[in-house]
């Protein structure tokens, strides 16, 4: 079926077509430029540009694919999570095609549309694959033994997700909003080593309770002291072996934890999606541990890594192709939707 996928979780309007495992469109408006100069994102302003920017997203998405609405034979929405202003819109907009088009409609989760758009790049998943998410607003380590109906979170962040932490250090460094790309780009020009900065909840008192579990904040506040005894000390920040101190704990403890758990649930393929995966550090480290202890890792390209609506078509043709019942025209968006459920 020729699946139609919408994303409005926060800044991005993302419409895509995805047939089978096959991506023939995917466009995207942003309005991160609007929320930039407030050093975060503004919800009602990111309501009003996706009001603003669906039609014009959707009728591009069709005439670029040379489709028109009738041959869409199934709508998928991301339900959640997200803000629920920004997901009203697009929720709105999906059932109201549905509707109109007499097409079923599946409102599936965001977050697990950042693992399932790999298999548009790499293919379909195979038996048993580990997933981690990693991006603005979460960081989630998930046992994926069909993409579309068993999901299991092993583990999440017990505070900041990733890049919401690179974010904050961003910010504390001075970098514009939002930090990630940007302590990225500085990372790749300084020493990892220099500066031995924490990994939390990697000691062995932790093997029980956390070992799938991950916390940033810690590893905020130690680059914050960091920095500020050095400017106490009169002393010039050296910015590039900060970001690449900081970048390297982030990747370290997340490839460790993430290969761990391969190891320990015999699992021999993993995903890395969410926006976060865009980040250089993380890619590298992950291929080249992954490598050398043979899983097979796949990181989508990073187009595919910060939202779009490509992750929610393919997500929405998996769950077509089993075709398991659409999710009912009266449900609610969910802004803290579980890992569990994949479909409203
Ligand atoms: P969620 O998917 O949890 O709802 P989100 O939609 O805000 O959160 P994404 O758009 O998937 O998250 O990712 C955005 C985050 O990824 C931001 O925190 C941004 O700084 C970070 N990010 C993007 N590129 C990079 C990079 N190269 N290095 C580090 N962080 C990055
Ligand atoms: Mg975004
Ligand atoms: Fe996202």
């Amino acid at each position: 079926p020729l699946v139609l996928g919408i994303e409005s979780t926060c800044d991005e309007t993302g419409v895509a077509l995805v047939q089978g495992t096959e991506l023939l469109v995917d466009v995207t408006a942003s309005s991160m430029d609007e929320h930039a100069r407030f050093g975060g994102i503004v919800p009602e302003v990111a309501s009003r540009a996706h009001l603003e920017a669906f039609v014009p997203t959707l009728e591009e998405a069709l005439s670029r694919a040379g489709r028109i609405l009738s041959d869409v034979d199934a709508v998928a929405v991301a339900a959640g999570p997200g803000l629920v202003g920004s997901l009203t819109v697009g929720n709105a907009a999906a059932k109201s095609l549905a509707l109109a088009l007499d097409r079923p409609l599946y409102g599936v989760n965001h977050v697990i549309g950042h693992a399932a758009v790999d298999e548009l790049v790499h293919g379909e998943f195979p038996e048993r694959v580990m997933a981690l998410v990693v991006s603005g607003g979460h960081t989630s380590l998930l046992l994926v033994d069909d993409i579309a109906t068993n999901v299991r979170e092993l583990g999440h962040t017990l505070d900041d997700a990733a890049g919401e932490a690179f974010d904050k250090v961003g910010r504390l460094l001075g970098l514009p909003y939002p930090g990630g790309p940007h302590i990225d780009r500085l990372a790749r020009e300084g020493d990892p080593t220099a500066i031995p900065f924490p990994r939390a909840l990697t000691a062995p008192k932790f093997q029980a309770s956390h070992a799938y579990d991950f916390s940033f904040s810690g590893l905020k506040t130690a680059v914050a002291r960091w920095v500020e005894a050095e400017r106490d000390a009169g002393r010039e920040i050296p910015l590039a072996d900060v970001a690449a101190s900081f970048a390297d704990a982030v990747a370290d403890v997340l490839v460790m934890k993430t290969l761990n758990a391969c190891r320990e649930h015999g699992v021999e393929t993993l995903v890395i999606g969410g926006g976060f995966s865009a980040n250089s550090q993380l890619r590298e480290m992950a291929a080249a541990r992954g490598e050398a202890v043979g899983i097979d890792v796949r990181i989508p390209p990073i187009r595919y890594c910060t939202d779009n609506g490509a992750m929610i078509a393919a997500l929405g043709s998996a769950v077509a192709r089993r075709e398991l019942p659409p999710s009912s025209l009266g449900y609610g968006v969910d802004s803290s939707m579980p890992l569990g459920l994949v479909v409203a």
